[in-house]
C-alpha cells in the first residue's frame, strides 16, 4: 500500500491511496481545473479511482467532489450524517452512489479495509484506519484533539497521515478574526503542531515508518517549524515530512529511500 497527498492546506485537500487492485481517494477538495492534472502528475486518471471517502463536508475537502463524479460516478464512502450535510449543500450531476459508513466499523472496498472514526471538529467529522494486507495507514486531519480511543488505535499503524495545522506561536499574532481564532484552537477546530506532536507521542507508534504532516496553514504555519516541532517527540527513525499545500507530494513508498 501506497499514498499520495495531491493537495492539503485550507485551500483543498485530496489523498491517494493505492494497492495492488484498488485505488481510492480520501476528501477531493481540488478545483476542477486541477483534478486531472493533479492525477496525472502521480500516473492516474479519473478512471482508475474505484472510490472516495469523504472525511466532513468542509469545502476544501469536497469541492472538487461533483466534478471529479461527473468523470467517473464512483462509489462514495462516509457516514450518514456527512452525506446529510453535502447533499444538501452540493448539487451532483447524476444521483452519487453513496455508501453510509458507521462508526469504527470495518467496510471492504476491494482490496482495502476501511475503518472510520469520530474526530473533533465543529461538523461531524471522521478519520481513518485504512488496511491493505498487513499495512496499515491511519489518516486523521481538522480535528480540535486526537480522541483517547484514536490514539490506541493508531499506535500499530505502518503510516501516518495528520494534520498539524498552525504554529501556535504564530497563531496568536494571526491577522484572522477573533471568532476564527477561537474556533480553530478550540477543542472543535485545528491541531496545532504541538498537539500533533503530542499525539504522536501519545500513541507509542511501534511500527510506524513514515509520519506525513497534513493540512499546514499557509499564513500561520511553516513547513520547517511544523517538522521541527513535531520531530521533538519523534524517534529518529520514523521518517518525517510535510505535504505540500497546494501541488502534489511524492508517493510515500519512496519517501527516505
Ligand atoms: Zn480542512
Ligand atoms: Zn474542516
Amino acid at each position: 500500500m501506497k499514498f499520495c497527498s495531491l493537495s492539503s492546506s485550507s485551500y483543498a485537500n485530496c489523498v491517494v491511496v493505492q494497492d495492488e487492485n484498488t485505488c481510492i481517494l480520501i476528501d477531493c477538495g481540488l478545483r476542477k481545473r486541477d483534478i486531472k492534472p493533479f492525477l496525472d502528475s502521480v500516473g492516474l486518471t479519473p478512471g482508475d479511482i474505484d472510490a472516495v471517502l469523504i472525511t466532513h463536508s468542509h469545502n476544501d475537502h469536497v469541492y472538487g467532489l461533483k466534478h471529479l463524479l461527473a468523470e467517473k460516478n464512483m462509489p462514495v464512502y462516509s457516514t450518514g450524517g456527512i452525506f446529510k450535510e453535502l447533499t444538501s449543500t452540493y448539487t451532483f450531476k447524476k444521483t452519487p452512489n453513496l455508501y453510509a459508513l458507521n462508526q469504527e466499523q470495518e467496510e471492504r472496498i476491494n482490496s482495502m479495509r476501511v475503518t472510520p472514526f469520530r474526530l473533533s471538529h465543529d461538523v461531524e467529522t471522521i478519520g481513518f484506519m485504512i488496511g491493505s494486507g498487513s499495512r496499515k495507514l491511519g489518516f486523521l486531519t481538522d480535528t480540535g484533539f486526537v480522541p483517547e480511543d484514536c490514539l490506541e488505535a493508531l499506535h500499530s499503524v505502518n503510516y501516518l497521515y495528520i494534520e498539524a495545522n498552525h504554529d501556535f506561536e504564530m497563531y496568536k499574532y494571526s491577522a484572522k478574526p477573533y471568532y476564527v481564532k477561537k474556533r480553530n484552537l478550540g477543542p472543535q477546530g485545528h491541531l496545532s503542531n504541538d498537539q500533533c506532536g503530542q499525539a504522536l507521542k501519545a500513541m507509542g507508534l511501534k511500527k510506524c515508518e513514515l509520519v506525513v504532516l497534513a493540512h499546514l496553514s499557509e499564513d500561520d504555519n511553516e513547513p520547517n517549524k511544523a517538522l521541527e516541532t513535531v520531530r521533538g517527540y519523534l524517534p529518529r527513525q520514523i521518517n518525517l515530512v510535510a505535504a505540500p499545500a497546494r501541488t502534489p507530494g511524492g508517493w510515500s513508498d519512496l519517501i527516505g529511500k
